[in-house]
């Protein structure tokens, strides 16, 4: 079986993750390296290493190499090289999700259904022949024609967060390169082993080679990537202050941009609402994926009289959850993703109890047997928690759920718009007027109504608001394939002896 990472062995030296360029896993040229850890034991299970300017170089030489063939091959025979790719990903999908919950804690089954939503934007890059069609238009003008084309921009590169190591990865690189570009992945350092598989496959599938590849870093990755003047383009997903580093650097430096950020997500209840099914849905939403996702409910607002029968109900299934390490049957939530991050949460759990905050459920001394080395900490609940408040005001990306009482609808929807965030939000009501007005009314970019994390299938586009996204345009769906193509307008006439001969003055056609 080929493994995107030897495992190392008990008391060696832990492995060192390869880069993926041109076609096969090479070695870095760094001496600069970071610890890979299971969540769940607290153990090095890899080393990544952390790429400088030469690493950068051979992989973009490598793209750029790859790129006037593969332009110039017919979207028809890319789309069935991402068919067969969607094919090895689907055959490979538990083998995937193991190596996510191995780096990044979550369980199996959440980290096999984040594999599922990447395959399903690798679906919908594989319509690139009907996706790249563009536009004609016959008799602009006597004996003239107008047409557009899509072409791709060149070597586009994807730098992406901790929380889905496939599937925010599979956001953007299946678009780009049915689009005809060639792509260079950064991952996260910290979960390092789902790309370098998932490139390991795309070659399987007939991929020709230094179309895609992987490099492995942190900052100075980031940099050499986002100054490289052969890059045409930059994706970037992770925290808000970078995302709008990213966004700024990339620009400055003449490249296309979206960098989406951070979010506090918000989930108003009305008191009409099924308040069982409103609470069964929360608590999915905000700790599932031990509250690491992007989509996940950080704040509810409880409008009215939902507020006490709500956060009686959510704090009951809370305390009811079992944790534990993701690969245990009948675990629903597992570790956070490193030791520095839990204790950065439980910070601010100790910081929302000192500002005054009602503390329902403490996650704190969660002991996990037999895992006491894992990076643990149980589902919290806040109530009573006011916009002046840490626990409120920043995303914190952990188990922490913080409720906030309102007094009317058009309250609640004051605090969501005023929120610098703007990624998802959630209604929760049996008024259809209600939900009409929320739709229309709320500054966000993903809305749910009735639907906790309303996180938008592949064939339409993902992307927050204000903080939530620096640049214009989302993630796959069409707003991903004009992101990666550029269009050219064509205007067509073939000469005729009975057309007019010359006019200086502007040309209008008709
Ligand atoms: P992060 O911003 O720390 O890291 C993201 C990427 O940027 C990584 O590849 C990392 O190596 C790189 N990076 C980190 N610091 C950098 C710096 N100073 N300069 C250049 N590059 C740098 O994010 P994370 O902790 O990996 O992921 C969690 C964050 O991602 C949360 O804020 C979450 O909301 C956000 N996120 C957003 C979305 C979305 O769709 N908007 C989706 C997933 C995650």
């Amino acid at each position: 079986m080929s493994t995107a990472t030897s495992r190392s062995v008990a008391g060696r030296e832990p492995a060192v993750v390869p880069l993926w360029i041109g076609g096969q896993r090479v070695e870095p040229c760094t001496e600069r390296s970071s610890e890979v850890t299971n969540p769940a034991t607290g153990a090095v299970i890899r080393r990544v290493p952390l790429c400088g300017s030469v690493d950068v170089d051979r992989a973009v030489a490598a793209a750029g190499a790859a790129f006037p063939a593969w332009r110039n091959t017919p979207p028809l025979r890319r789309a069935r090289i991402l068919t067969r790719f969607r094919e090895l990903m689907e055959a490979h999908r538990d083998e995937l999700a193991r190596l996510i919950t191995e780096e990044h804690g979550k369980t199996l089954a959440d980290a096999a259904g984040s594999v599922q939503r990447g395959l399903e934007v690798i679906e919908f890059a594989s319509g690139a022949p009907h996706l790249l069609k563009g536009e004609h238009a016959q008799d602009v003008g006597r004996g003239v024609d107008c047409h557009s084309l899509l072409q791709p921009l060149g070597v586009c590169v994807g730098i992406t967060p901790f929380n889905f190591p496939a599937m925010v990865p599979l956001w953007m690189f299946p678009v780009a390169i049915a689009c005809g570009n060639t792509f260079v992945l950064k991952p996260s350092e910290k979960v390092p082993s789902a790309s370098l598989r998932m490139a390991e496959l795309f070659k399987e599938a007939g991929l020709p080679d230094g179309v895609f590849n992987v490099i492995h870093g942190d900052k100075e990755a980031v940099d050499g990537l986002l100054a490289h003047p052969d890059v045409r383009a930059v994706s970037f997903v992770g925290s808000t202050p970078v995302a709008r580093y990213v966004y700024e650097t990339a620009a400055r430096h003449g490249k296309r941009v979206q960098a989406l950020g951070g979010a506090k997500n918000h989930a108003v209840v009305l008191p009409d609402a099924d308040l069982d099914f409103a609470a069964d849905a929360l608590v999915g939403a905000a700790y599932g994926s031990a509250g690491e996702r992007c989509m996940a409910i950080s704040a509810v607002v409880a409008v009215g009289d939902a507020g006490d029968a709500l956060v009686e109900r959510i704090a009951e299934r809370a305390r009811s959850l079992k944790v534990g390490p993701g690969t245990e049957p009948g675990v629903e939530m597992g570790p956070l993703v490193s030791r520095a991050h839990r204790d950065r949460v439980k910070r601010y759990v100790d910081q929302g109890e000192a500002e005054g905050a009602k503390l329902v459920v403490d996650g704190r001394n969660l002991r996990v047997p037999g895992h006491e080395n894992g990076f643990f900490l149980g589902p919290t609940l806040f109530d009573h928690v006011t916009p002046a408040m840490s626990i409120y005001k920043d995303e914190i990306f952990g188990p922490v759920l913080v409720v906030v009482r309102a007094r009317s609808f058009d309250e609640a929807v004051e605090l969501v718009n005023r929120n610098p965030y703007g990624n998802g939000t959630a209604i929760f009501t049996r008024s259809g007027a209600a939900a009409r007005r929320f739709q229309s009314e709320i500054e966000v970019g993903m809305v749910g109504i009735n639907v906790p994390i309303p996180v938008p299938m592949a064939f339409f586009s993902f992307g927050g608001w204000k903080q939530s996204l620096f640049g214009d345009l989302h993630v796959h769906g069409m707003e991903g394939v004009y992101f990666y193509t550029r269009t050219k307008v064509v205007t067509t006439r073939w000469s005729e002896s009975d057309l007019p001969g010359k006019n200086l003055s502007m040309p209008t056609l008709g």
